[in-house]
């Protein structure tokens, strides 16, 4: 294997050119999501793998969010390996940027654009892993199957989640997803999310009057006090991540300051929207708060939500209705499983750096992997700028991606235990 591995990295540092136009050529397609249509970034991919003689399924359950699948079959079903990556990107606003956010420029060892970290670097690294496995024309002792999927930045319902459910072909042993993680970490786990719609009701009266009404703007604005006092609510840390989160936490603190380090193992709350009242000289009925809480692991969505509304009913607000508008669960993989060791090892060989792992503070597709039992790990490049102006990636995170990817696949299939 060592020596098979040699030449496919020599061979992907002889194509870097080659594989950072790929990944240029993706960003030049906008996938914004919303509105979410990946039709022609799908076409665009579906065309490169065919190409190659490489056959794959489209699966479409939704009008303009088509998921490619394609499946390297070897001597038998197991085991079986998956590379994951979404084709969609967040949105941008040109005005706000110091290039096109959709030009794909490549300058000084960069590559520019919306897309560049999160993810069309971790996608092309999965695409260059699966087509060069391809190319190596070896006996595959098991199935290595390659899922580029939508609407991953609105939740993956429509994209993972629904191949999950639906696609057998799709539930391997284990998973890798190129999502940003930095060249010296990985992810094995990630925060659940508890997104709540509050709505305080009162009573309508004449501005001049009010003492005759109930306001209800000011009953929810008595509740978000009480709301963020649920800050940093600790979840039960399961034994084998102890020393993790211990690490993730010192780690956060030092690069972001003290009050960040609650995060990774705390309940997280943010008052995103609110919405009430018709007009100044009325007292207000009705008044809705939107309420984003990130769960950690150990506590399950619908636990928070017993837990914020009872909160609320100590402070006398037990009349707010409280309702789901999104939800997922925390969830992990073992550090003890395979897939860990051979992420952390072939980082170390590629970047000669012991990788820090980490739980991620915001959903990716990997939950529906992790839901179903099935390993996963996240290892792609940097997030520089993800979700905001001027986003990018290096040539040589890109390249060391496309290696850890190369390298862990390679390892799963030849390496054994
Ligand atoms: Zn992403």
């Amino acid at each position: 294997v060592k020596e098979i591995k040699e030449r496919v990295f020599r061979r992907i540092d002889s194509d870097e050119d080659k594989i950072a136009k790929l990944c240029s050529d993706l960003i030049r397609i906008p996938s914004r999501n919303p509105p979410g249509d990946t039709t022609e970034i799908a076409s665009f991919l579906k065309d490169v793998l065919n190409e190659k003689g490489l056959d794959v399924k489209t699966f479409e359950p939704r009008k303009s969010m088509p998921n490619l699948v394609s499946t390297l079959k070897g001597s038998s079903d197991t085991p079986h390996f998956i590379l994951n990556a979404h084709m969609d990107v967040f949105p941008a606003n040109g005005d706000l940027w110091d290039f096109d956010p959709f030009g794909g420029e490549i300058r000084d060892g960069k590559i520019l654009g919306r897309g560049a970290s999160d993810m069309k670097s971790g996608l092309t690294a999965s695409l260059v892993t699966f087509t060069s496995i391809y190319d190596l024309d070896l006996p595959l002792p098991g199935k290595l199957t390659l899922t580029l999927v939508s609407d991953e930045e609105t939740g993956g319902r429509w994209g993972t989640g629904w191949l999950l459910e639906n696609v057998p072909d799709v539930l391997g042993d284990a998973c890798l997803i190129g999502e940003p993680s930095g060249r010296g970490i990985f992810k094995l786990g990630e925060k659940g999310t508890c997104w709540l719609k509050f709505t305080a009701s009162g009573k309508a009266a004449h501005g001049a009057w009010h003492p005759l009404g109930d306001n209800a703007i000011v009953k929810a604005s008595t509740a978000i006090p009480k709301l963020m006092s649920l800050k940093g609510w600790k979840g039960r840390t399961p034994d084998e991540l102890r020393d993790i989160i211990k690490t993730q936490k010192r780690s956060i603190e030092n690069t972001y300051g003290k009050e960040t380090s609650e995060l990774v193992d705390g309940l997280s709350v943010n008052v995103g929207k609110i919405n009430g009242g018709t007009k100044i000289n009325i007292v207000p009925a009705s008044c809705e708060l939107e309420v984003d809480f990130r769960v950690p692991i150990g506590i399950t969505s619908s636990e928070a939500k017993t837990k914020i509304g009872g909160e609320l009913k100590k402070a006398g607000l037990e009349d707010i209705r409280s309702e789901f508008i999104g939800s997922s669960e925390a969830n992990f993989t073992s550090p003890n499983e395979k897939i860990v060791k051979l992420v952390r090892n072939n980082v170390e060989e590629v970047y000669g750096i012991s990788p820090e792992i980490q739980i991620a503070l915001g959903a990716t597709d990997g939950k529906y992997f992790r839901y179903k039992g099935i390993p996963t790990i996240q290892y792609g490049p940097h997030p520089y700028n993800m979700g905001a102006p001027n986003e990018y990636t290096t040539i040589d995170e890109l390249i060391g991606t496309t290696k850890v990817h190369l390298g862990v696949t390679m390892e799963y299939f030849w390496l054994g235990e």
